[in-house]
């Protein structure tokens, strides 16, 4: 899978394996009987939402980025990884060689190379990710068993914000809560070049192209529906590369308007 550039910035997305949903449980838009109806093919036969899972390789000066970190070894037959360290050695690079690992937010199918079997995978890296994250998935009173095992080896190469953040040259954190109380997006940019990482703003390129549309499992619904309008309005008809935590092929788009309709465009040629 070859990538993307964003000014003399060069993205490759590092694929880990997929995930399978029903889209019409964990996808559903107000006062619509059946919005997958007019998106046929954004679902496979069954009706499941295919789900690139992995994450972003960003290089930038002498800083190597992961932005996310797969869902780690899991085969459950919904879920299925494996492939990112394949796919980070494909690009010539080795655990060791990461300076820097961003999270848009800490569920499992983010931060599964985060940590093997206790220990650091990416043992240079500093982690960055959302206080208010950390806080509801491994030191509050909500944190969960699992992500308190497979997060907290990451103590010691911890930095958390709380707002707008420089991270590395050209790559800026900017929180979007409402999926989970500390998700964030991740702006790219180079000589007057922007991308914008969303991690799970949005599950599939639907949520972009209509508004109302609800993920099941949004933390804040009524702020995640907020901020995927922000970000839509922000960016429609504008030059910025959209990439998504799942979208397919992880293909970055840009959103286009003509009246009132909104369509994904991508460049098949990247
Ligand atoms: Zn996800």
């Amino acid at each position: 899978m070859t990538g993307f550039g964003i000014g003399s910035l060069r993205v490759t997305p590092l694929v880990d394996g997929f995930g399978l949903e029903c889209a019409r449980d964990v996808l559903t838009r107000a006062g619509v009987g059946d919005p997958w109806a007019e998106h046929a093919d954004q679902v496979d036969e069954g009706g499941d939402l295919r789900l690139a899972i992995g994450g972003y390789l960003l290089r930038t000066g002498d800083r190597v980025v992961l932005i996310d970190a797969g869902v780690g070894t899991i085969d459950n037959g919904r879920y299925r990884g494996g492939a990112f360290l394949e796919s980070l050695r494909r690009e010539g690079l080795e655990p060791e060689d990461v300076t820097d690992v961003v999270f848009t937010h800490l569920h499992f199918d983010h931060v599964g190379w985060a940590t093997q079997k206790g220990q650091v995978v990416f043992p240079r890296a500093t982690h960055h990710v959302h206080e208010a994250d950390w806080e509801r998935f491994v030191t509050g009173p909500e944190a969960e068993p699992g992500a308190v095992r497979k997060l907290s080896p990451l103590t010691d190469r911890l930095a958390t914000f709380g707002g707008d953040t420089p991270i590395a040259p050209g790559l800026d954190a900017r929180p979007a809560v409402g999926h989970t109380p500390g998700s964030t997006v991740y702006v790219v940019s180079d000589a007057g070049e922007k991308a914008v990482f969303i991690g799970d703003l949005a599950h599939s390129v639907v949520e972009l192209v209509e508004p109302g549309w609800s993920f099941h499992f949004d933390a804040d619904p009524v702020a995640a529906m907020q901020a995927r309008a922000d970000l839509v309005e922000e960016f429609v008809d504008t030059e910025v590369l959209i990439a998504g935590g799942h979208f397919p092929d992880f293909r970055p788009g840009r959103l286009r308007s003509a009246g009132d309709t909104i369509t994904w465009t991508t460049n098949e040629e990247d």
